[in-house]
C-alpha cells in the first residue's frame, strides 16, 4: 500500500518565540491544522539569560518545558528540519520524513557562531570564557562576574547581524554597578570592545548610554573587530582600521557573531545576493516574493531592522493578519513598520528603553512619553518583571 506523506495546513519550523507567536495567534483566529517543528524540549526566555549572566535571576526562572508553552489545539513535530523544497511544497526533518505544507511560516532565530573568530570558541570552555548569548554560558557568567574583585574584565558586542545587538551590553553594566555597590568598581579595568561606531545607532540612546559608560569608567574601543582570541595567554586582539591592538583579560565576556542556518540559502529561500541568508520576505508583508505561500519572521527573516523579541510581537500580528486574509482569498494588506526594542539595563535597578523603527526615529509606545527611552525605574520594572509575564502567559499564546 501507497503511504503518503505526513500533510498539514500550516506547518511552522522553529517553537520559539517567532514560531509560537504566530502558532497561537493562527489558532485563536480559529485556523486548524496546524504543526510547529521544534527540536528541543526546553523553551528558553532568551532575554533572561542577560539578567541570568548580570546576577539579576536564576537560571531555572528563564525555562519552560515546550511542551507546556506550545498552544493547545498545535501539533508538535519534535525534529529538526534539514531542507526545504519550496516548490513541492514540502520540507524535510532530521529523521528523513517529508512533511507537506499548505502554508510555510519560518521563525529558526539565529545560530551561534563562536568558531568563526581564531580561538574564541577554545575561550569560551575555560572558566574565564563567557558570554550572555548561550543559556549555560550566561549561568557561568553570573558567579565569575560576581566574584571577580580585581583585574581586567573585557565586553564584546558582535557585529550584525545579530539577535538585539545591544543587549549584550546588559551584564556590563549589571557586573560595573554590582561592584561599585562592593565598593570595588575602581579595582576593576572593563574595556567595552564593539565593530558599532557609538554605543547604539539611535542618538538619543547612544547618548545616554554613553553616559552611563563613563559614569562607571568603562574604557571604550568603537569600530573595533574582534580578530582573534588567544585563550592560553588571555589576549584578544582587536582591529580598528588600520591598528591593531593585544588587549590581557582575567575574564572575557564576549557575544558571538551570528547567522540564520545555511539550509535557508540551501533551499533556495534567501535571496542570491545576501549574504548572511536570510529568508527573503517583503519587510512590510513578512510573505516571501518567489513563493506565495512561504512567509518568515523573527530573527532569520530579513526584516529590515534590528531584530528583537519587542519586535516579532509587532510581526506576529502583521503576518498572522495577511496569511489569515490570504487563507480567505483577499490580498495581504497589513504592512510592518519596522518597530523594534532593545531594553538595556544600566543597573541594577533602572532600565534605557530604546523603541525606534527602521529609519533609527524613536517610537516610544507609551502614548505622550517622548522620553520613555532615558535611564528609568518603570522600565526596569517593565524589562525585569511585566515583559517575562506577558511573554509565559500572552505572547506565547498568541494573546499579545
Ligand atoms: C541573550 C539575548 C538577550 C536578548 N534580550 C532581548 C531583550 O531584552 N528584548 C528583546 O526584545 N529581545 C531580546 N533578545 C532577542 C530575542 O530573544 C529574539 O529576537 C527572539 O527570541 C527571536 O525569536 P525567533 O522566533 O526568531 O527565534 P528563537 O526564539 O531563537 O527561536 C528559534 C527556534 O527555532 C528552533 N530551530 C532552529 N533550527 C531549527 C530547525 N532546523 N528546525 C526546527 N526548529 C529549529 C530553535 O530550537 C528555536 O527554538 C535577546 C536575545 C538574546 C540571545
Amino acid at each position: 500500500m501507497e503511504s503518503h506523506p505526513r500533510h498539514h495546513r500550516i506547518l511552522i519550523i522553529g517553537g520559539g518565540n517567532g514560531g509560537l507567536s504566530i502558532a497561537g495567534r493562527l489558532r485563536r483566529g480559529g485556523v486548524t491544522d496546524i504543526a510547529v517543528v521544534e527540536p528541543r524540549d526546553d523553551h528558553v526566555f532568551a532575554p533572561f539569560q542577560s539578567h541570568i549572566a548580570g546576577g539579576l535571576v536564576r537560571a531555572s526562572q528563564a525555562v519552560r518545558r515546550q511542551a507546556d508553552v506550545t498552544p493547545r489545539g498545535v501539533a508538535w513535530i519534535r525534529d529538526r528540519v534539514v531542507e526545504v523544497d519550496p516548490a513541492a511544497q514540502t520540507v524535510v526533518l532530521g529523521s528523513g520524513e517529508a512533511v507537506e505544507y499548505e502554508h510555510l511560516v519560518v521563525a529558526v532565530g539565529l545560530e551561534t557562531r563562536y568558531d568563526s573568530v581564531p580561538g574564541l570558541a577554545e575561550a569560551m570552555q575555560r572558566p574565564d570564557g563567557v558570554s550572555s548569548y548561550t543559556f549555560e554560558l550566561a549561568a557561568k557568567a553570573s558567579p565569575a562576574l560576581r566574584d571577580l574583585r580585581t583585574g581586567t574584565v573585557i565586553f564584546v558586542q558582535q557585529p550584525e547581524p545579530a539577535s538585539a545587538a545591544g543587549v549584550a551590553q546588559k551584564p556590563m553594566y549589571l557586573a560595573c554597578d554590582w561592584w561599585r555597590r562592593i565598593g570595588r568598581l575602581s579595582d576593576i579595568r572593563v574595556v567595552f570592545v564593539t565593530p558599532e561606531p557609538s554605543a547604539f545607532p539611535v542618538p538619543a540612546i547612544s547618548d545616554e548610554l554613553q553616559r552611563k559608560l563613563d559614569e562607571y569608567g568603562v574604557e571604550t574601543r568603537f569600530g573595533a573587530d574582534l580578530r582573534e582570541v588567544r585563550p592560553e595567554r588571555n589576549e584578544i586582539v582587536v582591529e580598528r582600521g588600520a591598528e591593531t591592538e593585544v588587549i590581557a583579560y582575567d575574564l572575557l565576556h564576549a557575544a558571538p557573531p551570528q547567522s540564520p542556518p545555511d539550509w535557508i540559502a540551501a533551499s533556495g529561500l534567501a535571496d542570491d545576493d545576501d549574504p548572511h541568508g536570510f529568508v527573503a520576505v517583503d519587510p512590510s508583508t513578512l510573505r516571501s516574493q518567489s513563493f506565495a505561500n512561504v512567509w518568515a519572521l523573527g530573527d532569520a527573516a530579513s526584516v529590515d531592522t534590528l531584530r528583537s523579541g519587542g519586535a516579532i510581537r509587532t510581526q506576529a500580528k502583521i503576518l498572522t493578519r495577511n496569511l489569515l486574509a490570504v487563507l480567505a482569498g483577499d490580498q495581504p494588506a497589513a504592512r510592518y513598520d519596522g518597530y523594534t526594542v532593545c531594553p538595556i539595563t544600566v543597573s541594577r535597578h533602572t532600565v534605557v528603553f530604546a523603541e525606534f523603527d527602521r529609519d533609527l526615529r524613536l517610537a516610544p509606545t507609551v502614548p505622550g512619553w517622548k522620553t520613555l527611552y532615558r535611564e528609568r525605574r518603570f522600565s526596569f520594572v517593565l524589562d525585569r518583571y511585566v515583559l517575562p509575564w506577558v511573554y509565559w502567559h500572552l505572547i506565547l499564546q498568541g494573546r499579545a
